[in-house]
C-alpha cells in the first residue's frame, strides 16, 4: 500500500482519459495540418474542431455556433467578463458577483474595478449559499452582468443558477456561470437555466489541460477577446490547438455520457468518508453544504493543526489532497471562500480537501482512515493549545 499513490485531488485537475488520448493522438502527428488551410489535412483538422464543437453544444443544450474554444477555463472567465463588460458600457458598469469565485473571476472584478466598473461582492452563508433574494436585491439601474459559479471548487457548494438565471433575464442583465467544478458532476442546460454565458475546462473531467470553452448566447454582445486572425468566428484569434479541442469533445461526451453512474459512486465515497471522519476525529468542522454539494468533494477544517503539514504527512503515506485550492497553497493567505463562510485564519489553516474520481475506491477510503486519524493526532500533540483543551476535558 505504501508505494501506490492515491489520487485524492480531482478537482485541482483529472487524469486524461485514454479513450481522449486515443483521439487526439493522430492530430499530433499523422493529422497536424492547420485548420485554416484549404488542402486535405487543413479540412480535416477544421472537420475534428467542428465536430468537437457540437458535442460540447450537445452536453450544455446549445447551439454549435454559440460555442467558442479557449485556452483554459480562466480565459474564457476572462473573456466573459471583459468582453461583456467593455462591450455593454453604453449601458451601465456595475457587477454583481460572490465572494467565494476562482481567482478567474474575482481579480478579472478587481481589475475592472481600476478601470472605472463598480462590483457588488455578495457574501455567502455559512454553507457557502448564495442567497437569491440578495443577487435580486443588488440589482441597480446600471446593473449589466451577474457572475456567479456554478459549484464551489472548494468546498463544493451548488448555487441556486436556475432561479439565478431567472431573476437576470426578468431583469435584462447578462448572466454568466463559471461551470468549471459542474460541468461532469451536473446537468447543465443552459436553456433551462437561463444562463447565457458559461465558462468550461476539459482538464477537470478527464480531458487535457490547456483548453477550455465559453459558451456565448446568440445575440449576446461581447468583445473580441483576443484580435489577430479569423479563428473561432473571428471573435479568438489564435492557431486552434486541435488535439486539445478534439480531446475536450470527446471528454465532455464521455462525461455527461455516465454522468449519473459516476455520481452515484462518488456520493458512496464522499459520504462514507464525511460520516467516518465525523466519528473517528475530534475537533473539526464540514466546510460546505452538507447536501447542496458536489458529489466528489469533501472539506474538513482541523482544529489544531496547519493544513500544509497535514498534504505533507498525508503525501509520506502516499495520499495526494489539497488544502483549499492549489492556487491559494504555496501562500500563506488563507482561503478567501474558507474566510466567507466564517471561519477564523486559524481554523481556515488547517483545513483539508479531498476530491474522489474515477479510478478511486472503497480500499482507498478505508487506508485513508486508517491514516489520517492518526495524523491528525501526532500534529495535535505538537499544539500547545491542545494540550491544554486535553487537560481541560
Ligand atoms: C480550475 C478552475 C478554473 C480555472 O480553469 P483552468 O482551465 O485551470 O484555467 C476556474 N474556475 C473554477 C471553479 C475552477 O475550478
Amino acid at each position: 500500500m505504501e508505494n501506490k499513490m492515491i489520487y485524492f485531488d480531482h478537482a485541482a485537475t483529472t487524469p486524461v482519459k485514454p479513450e481522449v488520448v486515443e483521439e487526439m493522438m493522430p492530430y499530433y502527428t499523422n493529422k497536424f495540418g492547420n485548420a485554416s488551410s484549404i488542402y486535405s489535412i487543413g479540412r480535416e483538422s477544421k472537420k475534428a474542431i467542428e465536430e468537437a464543437r457540437e458535442r460540447v453544444a450537445k452536453a450544455l443544450g446549445a447551439m454549435t455556433r454559440e460555442i467558442f474554444f479557449t485556452g483554459s477555463g480562466s480565459e474564457a472567465d476572462n473573456w466573459a467578463i471583459k468582453g461583456v463588460a467593455y462591450s455593454n458600457k453604453d449601458r451601465g458598469n456595475h457587477i454583481i458577483t460572490t465572494a467565494i469565485e476562482h481567482h478567474a473571476v474575482l481579480h478579472t472584478c478587481q481589475y475592472l474595478e481600476s478601470d472605472g466598473f463598480e462590483v457588488t461582492y455578495l457574501p455567502v452563508d455559512e454553507n457557502g449559499l448564495v442567497s437569491v433574494e440578495q443577487v435580486r436585491k443588488a440589482i441597480k439601474p446600471n446593473t449589466i452582468l451577474i457572475t456567479i459559479m456554478f459549484a464551489n471548487n472548494e468546498i463544493g457548494t451548488i448555487q441556486p443558477i436556475a432561479e439565478i438565471g431567472k431573476i437576470a433575464k426578468e431583469n435584462n442583465i447578462y448572466f454568466h456561470t463559471d461551470a468549471v467544478q459542474a460541468i461532469g458532476s451536473i446537468p447543465v442546460n443552459v436553456n433551462e437555466l437561463n444562463v447565457d454565458l458559461l465558462s468550461l475546462s476539459a482538464h477537470k473531467f478527464y480531458g487535457p489541460k490547456g483548453v477550455g470553452a465559453l459558451y456565448i448566447r446568440k445575440g449576446v454582445k461581447i468583445t473580441t477577446f483576443l484580435h489577430g486572425g479569423a479563428q473561432e468566428r473571428g471573435r479568438r484569434a489564435s492557431t486552434e490547438n486541435v488535439p486539445g479541442i478534439v480531446g475536450l469533445g470527446k471528454a465532455i461526451e464521455l462525461a455527461t455520457e455516465n454522468l449519473e453512474q459516476y455520481n452515484k459512486k462518488l456520493i458512496d465515497l464522499r459520504d462514507r468518508t464525511i460520516e467516518e471522519i465525523t466519528k473517528k476525529v475530534p475537533f473539526i468542522k464540514l466546510n460546505g453544504d452538507r447536501y447542496k454539494r458536489l458529489p466528489g468533494n469533501v472539506n474538513f477544517s482541523f482544529e489544531f493543526i496547519e493544513g500544509e503539514s497535514l498534504l505533507l504527512m498525508l503525501d509520506m503515506k502516499g495520499i495526494a489532497a489539497s488544502s483549499g485550492s492549489a492556487c491559494t497553497s504555496g501562500s500563506l493567505d488563507p482561503s478567501h471562500v474558507l474566510l466567507a463562510i466564517g471561519l477564523s485564519h486559524e481554523i481556515a489553516h488547517g483545513s483539508l480537501r479531498i476530491s474522489f474520481g474515477d479510478e478511486n475506491t472503497h480500499e482507498d477510503v478505508d487506508y485513508l482512515m486508517e491514516v489520517l486519524p492518526l495524523i491528525v493526532e501526532r500534529l495535535r500533540e505538537m499544539s500547545p493549545l491542545y494540550e491544554k483543551v486535553k487537560r481541560g476535558n
